[in-house]
């Protein structure tokens, strides 16, 4: 669907920015939708997400339940009265921030000016992006395509001169469609919507417009910001007055990535062993690249940290000539690392494998062109794991990892405290099943 388009000129070597280059893009009936994805025969259903028992609210409901006028945030009790048939569904946070790390992967493809405001929401400023993938509109549909591709649902996206019109263009859009707000068409889009539809325009602010008469937008700019004043204040009258105009300047702030990514163990027992060590290494670096992969990112520099039983900390890293974000590669670093360390016979009482330098993963290419068949294999125990849980894939050398008996842990193998389910391994003394939960 396409309220208004932009009319035939040729965009394609214009190198100033496009009127028109921020998306909003936002995933149709999310929980919903990842629900239906994990159990396919919920396809053409209605499903409300929102806990199976009566109580809580709705969290969200496939557009089939919408029809009977279920919606978010409504009391689940209330959801089942109105749709009986309906199938509820606890919610399952995992599925969902997986599913939403998929989505901003594909946004990440095409540029780094990515604000995520939800899991399932987010802003794009795609003004630079068109030398390499067109016009706005078109990545808006190229996006809408990989999203559906990559997740197996659809989304809506609106894309507009600015972040309050882009919002309100994919909620228009809703669902399963884009709509572009023209910016030489701003009014013709916005003068009908009724004032609620402003951002900031609560419930208070809009019954104080409807008693002055104002019902839609349009009506809101005609009206002289001199009467508005004595009722809004001088604040709220500058901003609605803007946004009823379709001004609006905020920018699009990317999400602050995280400075690096890390995971270390200290050992129940000292180690001696280098071939056990660099075993050790090759299981943090696994994680780590897991975790790149998780959160979207590549890294440049690898940084190894080593404790020695005199509680010695030797610290080493070294800079790629590309980023990653493939566990084999930060490992061969890390391996270099320490075998590059001076002296012999060491014991080591902490291993730490970091990666810095991280830039969004919308570069990723760069690491699956070098990291090859290495990236794809890992890609592939990701996908393993997400639905079979970690550590039922692990690499041939890790398997049946050694275990070292120690004081405080029985069965001698590495306890990483940050994982609660070791540390009730731990605590309770009971060994993990290896090659089970958390062995890798
Ligand atoms: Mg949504």
């Amino acid at each position: 669907m396409v309220i208004t388009t932009r009319t035939g000129q040729d965009h394609g070597v214009v190198a100033s920015r496009h009127p028109e280059s921020i998306l909003h893009v936002d995933l149709d009936a999310f929980y919903a939708s990842v629900e239906v994805q994990k159990d396919p025969s919920l396809a053409g259903k209605a499903v409300v997400v929102g806990g199976t028992g009566n109580r809580g609210v709705v969290a969200s409901a496939s557009y089939e339940a919408r029809r009977f006028g279920v919606t978010s945030a409504m009391p689940v009790v209330r959801a089942r009265r109105l749709a009986p048939d309906a199938v509820f569904v606890a919610p399952d946070f995992d599925a969902y921030r997986t599913y939403s790390n998929r989505f901003r992967e594909v946004l990440l493809s095409y540029t780094p000016l990515v604000e995520p405001i939800a899991l399932d929401e987010a802003f794009l400023d795609v003004g630079g992006a068109g030398r390499l993938f067109g016009d706005p509109e078109a990545i808006g549909r190229r996006i809408r395509r990989d999203v559906s591709t990559a997740l197996g649902f659809s989304c809506s996206v609106g894309v507009a001169p600015n972040k309050f019109l882009a919002k309100l263009a994919s909620e228009h859009a809703k669902p399963d469609g884009l709509v572009v707000v023209d910016h030489r068409r701003v009014r013709e889009f916005l003068d009908p919507l009724p004032v609620g539809a402003l951002w900031g325009a609560g419930e208070k602010t809009v019954d104080s417009l409807h008693r002055l008469g104002i019902r839609t937008v349009g009506d809101l700019g005609a009206v002289p910001a001199a009467v508005l004043r004595p009722v809004l204040g001088e604040a709220q009258t500058a901003h609605l007055t803007n946004l009823a105009i379709g001004a609006d300047d905020r920018g699009v702030v990317p999400y602050e990535a995280p400075k690096s990514v890390s995971h270390e163990e200290t050992f129940g027992h000292d180690i001696d062993d280098d071939v056990a060590i660099l075993r050790e290494i090759l299981s943090l670096s696994r994680r780590v690249g897991a975790r790149l992969r998780e959160e979207g990112y590549a890294a440049r520099t690898v940084v190894l940290k080593v404790r020695l039983a005199n509680f010695t900390t030797l610290t080493r890293s070294r800079t790629l000539s590309s980023p990653t974000d493939v566990g084999t590669d930060l490992n061969q670093v890390a391996g270099d690392l320490y075998r590059a360390l001076p002296g012999t016979g060491r014991r080591v009482r902490l291993l730490g494998v970091q990666a810095t330098g991280l830039q969004p993963a919308g570069a990723h290419q760069l690491a699956l062109l070098t990291a090859g068949r290495w990236g794809d294999l890992e890609r592939a125990v990701d996908r393993i794991e997400r639905r079979f849980g970690p550590g039922t894939a692990v690499p041939a050398t890790l398997v049946g990892r050694e275990e070292r008996a120690g004081p405080g842990n029985p069965r001698g193998r590495p306890v990483d405290p940050t994982r609660p389910d070791e540390r009730d391994a731990r605590r309770t003394g009971e060994a993990l099943e290896s090659g089970g939960q958390g062995s890798a």
